[in-house]
């Protein structure tokens, strides 16, 4: 028996070392209480067993053991090893987010938990008496439906889950007072022998794809599936998918934002019934670690479909993860540690598992589409939509020719005003992006020129119109509206720049008879507001919808035929090397939601740049990717080389420029040119904050690990000197 623990704790420290009293048994992985600090008991995870006595003081003893069996597995564990060393962080600010706060907390609380139930599902029986000779000819006639969803039940040998019968809920009540069927529950099976049947069949070009990612997959591992919006990606999920569920291995599929999946979840529950799990972090604790707990004490054959904190759920035995829209930045964890990459670690989970991974998008990371080129994945491409559907004709509309023109009018050019009204007359919808939210980005006195600024961060207030307040997008700070300036008190502010307010104002007054919805952070401030708001447009109860990036994810709108962008520059405006990656990504991905089925799309785009190649290349995926990897390698950006941003914060602004100069100046010494800065980013105060940031580049060729050692080390240097301790340093790896 070992006689000490290392135990890791939710925290930004590393492990600690804890003694195992008489009688204790523990094991790799188990849950346990502990004291640390002066009062605080924590949650912890035995890490590791031994007999070393800690270097100072007398280890405290292990209080109880949380659970009769391990919550982690070895594989998990490796897995949170993996993210902690690559993110730089510790495995504990791992733990932070990897387990539900319940289990985390649970040694401060004495609830017990639910136990596992398995899951019930409801089932379909035929009472084969019943189903008489005469009963299936009179039906056969009057009520064929009824005869094909009772015969297939008898073929299927008489007992269905309920969502594999193909009849409404009435109809099955009414057979059910027959006393042709009836209604009952078990045990929840996933019978894929007839999840199979239900499968959609793929068009050739699909069943092609299907094939190609098959064989990348046994040869690469993982798989690129590049296919433009709505050629049919999840179809072909749903075949990957249901192979491995009939092997009873669990499938992982991840998405960048769970909110937006409603449409997603519904298609999956009707294939694969109660194996569909949702896992996200907006889930209340008590549902977290219930999925959490369940999944521990079950088989494996489940289906998850989640954001990315789905990656820490305890599987058994993974054998496919999809990550879907993989270009999407949200995937990226920026605020706090560990700032991960869910689809990179998705790879990283999938490789520990010798599991399959496929990405899938219609506008693929240059990340994704480079390790393609260099071989490392496999690759497929869908070109064409499903049904044919043509893409949409991209109009440039100038806004400068505009103006001159005297064409302008509220923000909207002539082309967009009248591509609206011709839409609103054939009683077709329209959709209109602006990247920003509310009235306008920030109110100016046109006679002295002060602005509202917020006393907390180094950024102008934005002014939201129906709120009747000034708004910091960036610590939450708010005021009411001013009229007057208070500077020098003579004139009236005025608002500049305009925000998805401002657009849905400007669109009353040029189309008073059009009915407007209007889709951002303000509107859908739940996953319910924002399933109201586009199920009503989904239904035709309005003719235009407003909206931030929202609109540009996963929607499906039958009559949409015309897409306004109302301000490309805002896109490529910010000084990001991925501005232009993400300003294309974003137009296609746009543009993919106009015009589907039988009405061809039209996308017009306001810019006072028409000449920008952005614009000239939208449509030509391998164009501009090669335009951009040329340029990343030339100026040294991923996928060429490796970035971490080494963000500084402290309240005392002179400390931190002292300690940001001599941190740069230790990392030149280790690293030479590959260290830029310090320099103050665009918005230097947060929160009352200040902010200053370091840049460590290292080729792909050199040895990453070695760097990120290097850096960890000289930070800890730097930490130990006694006057810095009040400055924070976070690493952020691969910034997105
Ligand atoms: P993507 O995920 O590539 O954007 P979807 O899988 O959502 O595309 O497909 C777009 C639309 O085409 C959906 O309405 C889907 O039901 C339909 N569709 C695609 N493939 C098939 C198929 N093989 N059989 C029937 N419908 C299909
Ligand atoms: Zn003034
Ligand atoms: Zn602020």
């Amino acid at each position: 028996m070992s006689r000490y623990a290392d135990i890791v704790l939710p925290l930004a420290q590393p492990a600690y070392t804890f003694a195992i009293g008489e009688g204790v048994e523990v094991s790799v992985g188990d849950a346990v209480a502990v004291q640390f600090g002066k009062q605080a008991v924590y949650t912890g995870i035995v890490w590791r067993l031994h007999d070393t006595p800690p270097a100072k003081g007398v280890a405290k003893p292990i209080l109880k053991v949380l659970y009769d069996k391990p919550l982690l597995s070895e594989l998990q564990m490796r897995f949170w090893e993996w993210i902690a060393d690559y993110y730089i962080c510790s495995v504990g600010e791992v733990m932070r987010v990897a387990l539900p706060s319940i289990i985390k907390s649970k040694a401060r609380c004495e609830e017990e938990f639910e136990p596992y139930i398995p899951k019930r599902e409801v089932v379909v029986t035929l009472v084969a008496e019943a189903f008489t000779e005469d009963v299936r000819e009179k039906m056969m006639r009057r009520a064929p439906k009824r005869y094909e969803a009772l015969s297939a039940l008898e073929e299927a040998g008489g007992v269905l889950p309920r969502h594999l019968v193909e009849l409404d809920a009435a109809v099955l009540r009414a057979l059910q007072k027959a006393g042709l069927v009836e209604i009952g529950e078990r045990d929840y099976k996933l019978d894929c022998e007839w999840s199979k049947t239900l499968l959609p069949k793929l068009s050739p070009a699909q069943v092609e794809a299907l094939d190609a990612i098959k064989e990348g997959l046994s040869d690469k591992g993982v798989a690129l599936l590049h296919g433009v919006t709505s050629s049919g990606k999840t179809e072909i999920y749903t075949h990957l998918i249901e192979e491995r569920l009939s092997r009873g291995e669990d499938v992982l599929f991840l998405v960048p934002e769970i909110s937006l999946t409603t449409q997603l979840v519904e298609r999956m529950r009707a294939l694969f019934g109660e194996s569909v799990v949702v896992y996200h972090s907006k889930l209340t604790p008590q549902q977290r670690t219930k999925l959490y707990t369940d999944m521990l004490s079950s088989e494996s054959g489940n289906f998850v479909i989640g954001a990315r904190s789905a990656l820490f759920l305890p599987y058994k035995k993974l054998g496919l993860v999809v990550v879907d829209e993989e270009h999407d930045s949200s995937y990226k964890q920026s605020e706090p540690n560990p700032r991960y990459n869910g689809r990179d670690a998705a790879i990283m989970l999938a490789t520990l598992h010798r599991a399959k991974c496929v990405l899938g998008s219609a506008t693929p990371s240059l990340e994704s589409y480079a390790n393609y080129l260099s071989g490392k994945y496999a690759y497929t491409r869908l070109t064409e939509r499903y049904g044919g559907v043509e893409m949409p004709d991209i109009v440039i509309s100038d806004t400068v020719r505009n103006v001159k023109r005297n064409e302008r009018k509220l923000h909207f050019n002539k082309e967009l005003i009248d591509g609206i009204g011709e839409r609103l007359e054939r009683n077709e919808q329209v959709i209109l992006f602006q990247n920003r939210r509310g009235y306008s980005p920030y109110m100016e006195c046109p006679s002295c020129g002060w602005s509202a600024r917020c006393p907390h961060c180094n950024v102008t207030l934005s002014a939201h119109q129906q709120k009747g307040r000034m708004e910091c997008h960036y610590c939450g700070y708010n005021e009411p509206i001013q009229r007057y300036c208070p500077n020098c008190k003579t004139a009236e502010l005025k608002p500049m720049g305009f925000g998805t307010e401002r657009v849905e104002e400007a669109v009353a007054e040029l189309f008073p008879e059009a009915r407007v919805l209007r889709l951002d952070g303000d509107t859908a401030t739940s996953s319910a507001a924002y399933n109201r708001i586009i199920g009503a447009f989904a239904r035709h109860e309005a003719d235009i919808l407003v909206g931030t990036q929202i609109v540009s994810k996963g929607l499906d709108f039958a009559d949409v035929t015309l897409i306004g962008i109302l301000n490309g520059d805002n896109l490529l405006a910010s000084p990001d090397f991925r501005a232009e990656e993400r300003a294309w990504q974003l137009l296609m991905q746009v543009a993919g939601r106009a015009g589907r089925r039988d009405k061809r799309g039209e996308v017009i785009i306001q810019t006072a740049e028409p000449n920008h190649s952005v614009y000239a290349m939208v449509g030509d995926y391998d164009k501009v990717a090669s335009k951009l990897l040329a340029e990343r390698k030339q100026f040294g950006y991923p996928p060429f080389v490796r970035i971490v941003k080494i963000a500084m914060r402290s309240s005392n602004k002179e400390r931190l420029v002292s300690s940001s100069i001599e941190l740069g100046e230790q990392l030149r010494n280790r690293f030479g040119r590959r260290v830029l800065g310090p320099v103050s980013p665009l918005i230097d105060r947060v929160r009352g904050e200040w902010r200053v940031e370091l840049m460590l580049k290292v080729e792909v060729e050199s040895s990453f690990s070695r760097a990120r050692w290097i850096l960890r080390e000289e930070i800890a240097k730097l930490r130990e000197c006694g006057s810095y301790r009040d400055i924070t340093i976070i690493c952020d790896v691969d910034i997105a």
